[in-house]
């Protein structure tokens, strides 16, 4: 991590509209009109004071139609409209007009504290209205006032310069905010408050844009070009990401682009090739609210739960309670037939509160994984209980990562069984079946496959850092990227050896890095008889719709034949017509 990569952080909140961004942050500050107060001396002034509030309800309305003509310029549905009638219709309503005129004359106030004291009336009575919805209307209420209280202050609502295109981070923004925030420069919103019916969540699905609301603090805690990414699909936003999360989000982001509607159908399918032979289909996550995104695009499980994810941007470490609330959503969750839990797989001093293991020039390399949990054992039980516990509440198998040699596996699982009979000698329930597997992503571990392969129930190998591992390129500098290649012909052939001796040890053999989830590549993997491919969730529809495009037996044929190739760029370009021969649809000549 580079001196000046500010601390990466999490919040949650409601995803309302789909899809992601990665962006800079643009904290929009409502020009909140101050209220002044004061009495109003001389009798002869209230006239002059309602003629100070008729003259700015008449500017607001006049402001709101010119918005509302701006809108619907834009395109992007009506419903932004419709809310800003609802605003004129407050601003011309006789007893939102009657009353601040009373406030005015009997309480001899001055206009803006008469309009203060009408909305603030207004919200004394929603505030006891039993239905949500409803409750939530005072909104619309305030939006009316503010406007009435900056043409009372006489500011002029100026546009703002957005660059390029900004990430909207707000307390709250009504329709006509957003016309002022020049909405084709706007590429996601990010608010405090706000649910799936609320303005802002309306303006950003008809604008299409990704938003997450109902955060809390997002105005204390992002600043004006603040690194942000917003998953508007999972409600999550990621502030200062690090250059790894970053990396992984640009693979989201592009998936979410190419994800097809009509695709869905393939979802629900099963993975089945022609000649009947069947692929498990798990989905990977990082957080649990990409859940239903999961089973949406047919995921049978979950094939790889990164958990590092649980100590992002925590005062303390995750306690065993903190890891448990997160393992019982992703354990037996209804429409997903098994979860894989990867142990954390934190390296050099990554998303770690109080623990700051010395800077690492080379964390890649470093006491990442396995390895920092074998010398953080306290810490590795703290996780290894939660996983234990939550087991009892569905079909979960256990990871472990970066294992290189069979003293890790054996120490790890040592561990594992020391915490599992402390358990049990404490009367705790436990599922009975809970599998035990490896990632597969060390070359050495490929190498020793055979030894590794007696001690577990699968394999799942990690191709994003076995093929940085085995051709010396690290997967997140971006001078190297054109090297990391998948179908090199190393990568390919230690695949295939530990598919290999995975199954004549008669163990599942899945794969759960990025090249599982490529559509290009799935008639290789079928080739290799696989059992498992764990993907992000948005790959899955496309990866089905080639599974069962295929049969085994022609998959098996183009593999003996890519096995023998003695490059990459070969194999892409065999691989490449061999597909656009089978699936001219989905690899169209010019295309990707
Ligand atoms: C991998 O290395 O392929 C993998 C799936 O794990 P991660 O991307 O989390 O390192
Ligand atoms: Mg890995």
């Amino acid at each position: 991590m580079a001196d000046d990569q500010k601390k990466t952080f999490v919040m949650k909140g409601i995803g309302v509209s789909p899809g992601i961004v990665i962006g800079r942050a643009y904290l929009f500050d409502r020009q909140d009109a101050q209220v002044p107060f004061y009495n109003l001396s001389d009798p002869g002034l209230v006239s002059a004071e309602i003629q100070r509030f008729r003259k700015a309800l008449r500017e607001s309305e006049k402001q709101l139609l010119e918005l509302k003509n701006k809108l619907g310029d834009l395109g992007g549905g009506m419903e932004p409209l419709y809310i800003i009638d609802v605003h004129i219709m407050i601003m011309r309503d006789r007893k939102f007009i009657d009353r601040t005129l009373k406030n005015i004359r009997e309480m001899s106030v001055n206009a803006e504290w008469a309009v203060r004291m009408t909305v603030d009336k207004y919200r004394e009575i929603f505030d006891r209205m039993e239905d949500d919805y409803l409750r939530g209307r005072i909104s619309d209420i305030q939006y009316a006032g503010q406007r009435i209280l900056t043409n009372l202050a006489g500011k002029k609502r100026t546009a703002i310069d957005m660059g390029e295109g900004v990430v909207i981070i707000a307390s709250d923004l009504s329709p006509a905010d957003t016309a002022q925030l020049k909405i084709d420069k706007v590429l996601g919103f990010a608010t405090d408050v706000g649910g799936k019916t609320s303005h802002t969540a309306i303006v950003a699905r008809s604008i299409t844009i990704p938003a997450v609301l109902g955060l809390e603090s997002i105005t204390r805690a992002v600043r004006t070009n603040d690194d942000i990414i917003i998953d508007g699909s999972a409600g999550v936003v990621i502030v200062h990401p690090d250059p790894e999360i970053r990396k992984r989000y640009e693979v989201k982001k592009r998936l979410y682009e190419k994800a097809q509607d009509d695709l869905l159908d393939y979802a629900r399918l099963p993975a089945v090739t022609k000649d009947h032979y069947v692929v498990e289909i798990g989905g990977n996550i990082e957080f649990i609210e990409e859940i239903p995104s999961a089973v949406l695009h047919g995921a049978d499980g979950i094939g790889l739960y990164r958990t590092e994810f649980i100590y992002i941007n925590r005062e303390q470490l995750p306690d065993e309670e903190d890891h448990l609330a997160h393992y019982r959503s992703v354990v037996g969750v209804k429409g997903l037939s098994w979860a894989t839990i990867r142990t954390f797989d934190l390296g050099g001093d990554k998303f770690f509160p109080d623990k700051k293991p010395s800077r690492e020039l080379n964390p890649q390399l470093g006491l990442r994984a396995i390895r920092f949990c074998l010398k953080e054992v306290a810490l590795f039980k703290v996780q290894l209980r939660a996983i234990l516990r939550a087991s009892v509440l569905g079909k979960l198998r256990i990871m472990f990562p970066m294992i290189s040699g069979i003293e890790e596996i054996r120490e790890a699982k040592r561990i594992f069984t020391e915490v599992k009979n402390e358990l049990l000698a404490k009367g705790t329930e436990l599922g009975n079946d809970i599998e035990i597997g490896i990632m597969i992503e060390v070359p050495s571990a490929v190498i020793v496959a055979e030894e590794l392969a007696k001690e577990v129930d699968f394999f799942s190998i990690g191709t994003n850092d076995l093929i940085q591992y085995v051709l010396a390129i690290d997967r997140i500098n971006e001078r190297v990227t054109y090297l990391y290649e998948p179908l090199h012909p190393a990568v390919l052939r230690l695949i295939k050896q530990v598919v290999d001796i995975g199954h004549k040890a008669g163990i599942r053999v899945a794969m759960c890095g990025e090249m599982a989830g490529e559509p290009a590549y799935t008639m290789i993997l079928l080739g290799l008889e696989l059992d498992e491919l764990s993907m992000n969730p948005l790959a899955i529809p496309r990866v089905k719709k080639i599974i069962r495009g295929a049969t085994l037996k022609e998959s098996k044929a183009l593999l003996n034949k890519v096995i023998t190739l003695s490059s990459a760029s070969e194999i892409r370009s065999f691989v490449g017509a061999e597909m656009r021969k089978r699936f001219p649809e989905d690899f169209p000549v010019n295309g990707q």
